[in-house]
């Protein structure tokens, strides 16, 4: 089976989609994921704890959102640290869990792009 492109597995994690098929949605809600995709039956959860390291991605995207906010904000338009306190608070507070879903979505495209054979002999169980 050909490896599929980057850009479409980048396509699919934007989408909150399954990385393998594209078809199944990720979340049923604002937190919640399928077990399983609806449409090829991928596990999205490949083994305990396996979203710890989308933890890693939404830290890293907001630390450097932080960063930037704070060097534009402050020598940019010259705001003092304490106009500045309230708003990148409520930043570090809110974009982490606006972020939840891109950050698992990210992390499973990306291990679906590394461990191609691992995604692709993934089969539900037969009942
Ligand atoms: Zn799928």
């Amino acid at each position: 089976m050909p490896r599929t492109p980057f850009g479409t597995i980048v396509s699919r994690a934007l989408k909150l989609r399954c990385p393998r098929c594209g078809a199944g949605p990720l979340f049923r809600g604002m937190f919640r994921m399928y077990d399983r995709c609806s449409s090829c039956g991928l596990k999205y959860e490949r083994a305990p704890g396996y979203f710890l390291g989308s933890a890693y991605i939404n830290y890293g995207v907001t630390a450097v959102l932080l960063t930037v906010a704070y060097v534009v904000l402050h020598f940019g338009f010259e705001l003092t640290n304490r106009q500045l306190m309230a708003p990148l608070m409520t930043l570090v507070v809110v974009f982490p869990l606006a972020f939840f879903r891109w950050a698992r979505s990210w992390w499973l495209a990306m291990d679906c792009y590394i461990d191609r054979e691992g995604f692709e002999s993934d089969q539900p169980e037969e009942t």
